[in-house]
């Protein structure tokens, strides 16, 4: 695609960078077919290719309107596109340089600018996030239904392993996931403290700045970074051979860190250390159960439920390790059901569910037709952000996957040889 972008903007590092993915996309409109809200809404401009253009007349230095943000506001930044794409347009930094874009120029309106603040401040922050967690847990009866369903029951975390093992890797707390299911990471520690891995948490690291991100408030969202960069640096010094992550989308974000700090000489060579080292909790699992017996194929665990595998899109599209988490589940012997459209997003991206309620309704009832269509006992995901969403409007159970094998390991463990 042809581009020349205004000259105010077109020698900017995002202006550079933007000049090169507009003109890799060729218009072939492939991206068409896997994007959920052109498939819902129907409109070329809610659609990949029309979101460039409309970027691109943007960056070229045509007016910018509302109508400009509301196309852009409505994608889910799931990234199937870019999975979908022959040419490899990296359509999420587009996004991302042109919401930040519209966002300098374009004035929202006031409840909005509330909504999104409210978000910024609040959920990043766990000391007003548990309490108004504890506040709607102990009021849940008397909220509406839809409200009630979106805050989880309270599952106790069981006991973290104590650090006992030569080889330690750090993981991600994260901000919301430690109050709705503290239980996620405890069973990751305790997959790994059999693996011959402690997992330890640097206590004062937090968000890992996605939330801000994807508002596009990208200072906050670099405060976030570097913070986390400071607090797990003294750890990756001593050894600590990896960071974990149990949320899919927190990972896609950290694995960006490079990236996003490529143009900070304090931060820039440690934020890319700390991309490397950067490990969705499958990939650490897959790459360590090679040679131990306890996770030997030959050690298949016997089970009779069916389960559905929810592939968020940022493990699948965003890192790009679609057919890994069910490959380990079907090693160890999990019936898994053929889930239809396994593509699409399930409408909760980050933010979006609060931010575009009906356009995610409309998902969400989609993925829960497609997830149950199998007849499952039980479905698994890799997201914090899908399964609280998942989970509000499915009575069939819902976990995270590393929960469902710590589970299993444990009966198996107990059951007697
Ligand atoms: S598939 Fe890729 S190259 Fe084709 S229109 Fe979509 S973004 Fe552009
Ligand atoms: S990121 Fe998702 S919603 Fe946005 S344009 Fe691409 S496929 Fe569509």
């Amino acid at each position: 695609m042809f581009a020349s972008l205004d000259p105010t903007f077109r020698d900017s590092p995002d202006g550079a960078e933007a000049l090169g993915i507009l003109r890799s996309c060729v218009h072939c409109g492939f991206c068409l077919a896997t994007c959920p809200t052109y498939q819902l809404l129907g409109d070329e401009l809610d659609s990949p290719r029309g979101r460039i253009y409309l970027m691109k007349n943007m960056l070229e230095g045509q007016p910018v309107s509302r109508l400009t943000q509301r196309h852009l506001d409505r994608c889910l930044t799931c990234r199937s596109c870019e999975t979908t794409c022959p040419s490899g347009v990296q359509y999420g930094r587009l996004v991302d340089i042109g919401r930040n874009y519209v966002e300098t120029r374009v004035k929202r309106g006031p409840l909005d600018v509330f909504k999104r603040t409210l978000l910024k401040h609040v959920l990043p922050r766990p000391t007003l996030f548990r309490p108004l967690l504890a506040f709607g847990r102990v009021f849940r009866p008397l909220l509406p239904r839809y409200l009630r369903r979106k805050i989880p029951a309270y599952r106790p975390p069981g006991p973290w392993p104590q650090p006992r093992h030569g080889r330690q890797m750090l993981v991600l707390a994260g901000c919301v996931q430690p109050a709705l299911a503290p239980d996620i990471n405890a069973s990751a520690a305790r997959v790994l403290d059999r693996l011959g891995i402690s997992l330890i948490t640097a206590p004062r690291a937090g968000c890992c700045g996605a939330l801000a991100h994807h508002l596009s408030d990208e200072g906050a969202a670099r405060e976030a970074m570097r913070r986390n960069i400071d607090v797990w640096w003294p750890f990756v010094e001593q050894g600590a051979e990896a960071i974990v992550v149990t949320a899919s989308g927190c990972g896609t974000e950290v694995k960006e860190y490079g990236h996003a700090l490529r143009h900070d000489p304090a931060y820039s060579d440690r934020a890319q250390q700390i991309a490397t080292l950067t490990k969705d909790i499958s990939e650490v699992i897959l790459e360590e159960i090679r040679d131990n017996e306890l996770f030997n194929k030959k050690n298949k665990l016997k089970q009779s439920v069916s389960i559905a595998f929810q592939s968020p899109c940022s493990l699948q599209h965003g890192q790009k390790l679609g057919g890994v988490v069910e490959g380990l589940l079907e090693r160890w012997g999990a019936r898994l059901v053929v889930v239809p459209d396994a593509h699409l997003c399930c409408g909760s991206a980050g933010t979006y569910s609060l931010l575009q309620p009906g356009l995610s309704r409309q998902l969400q009832a989609n993925k829960i037709a497609a997830l149950e269509s199998g007849h499952p006992d039980l479905i698994l995901t890799a997201n914090i952000g899908c399964l609280t969403h998942l989970a509000s409007a499915t009575e069939t159970p819902i976990q995270h996957w590393v929960e469902w094998l710590d589970a299993r390991l444990s009966e198996q463990h107990q059951s007697p040889p």
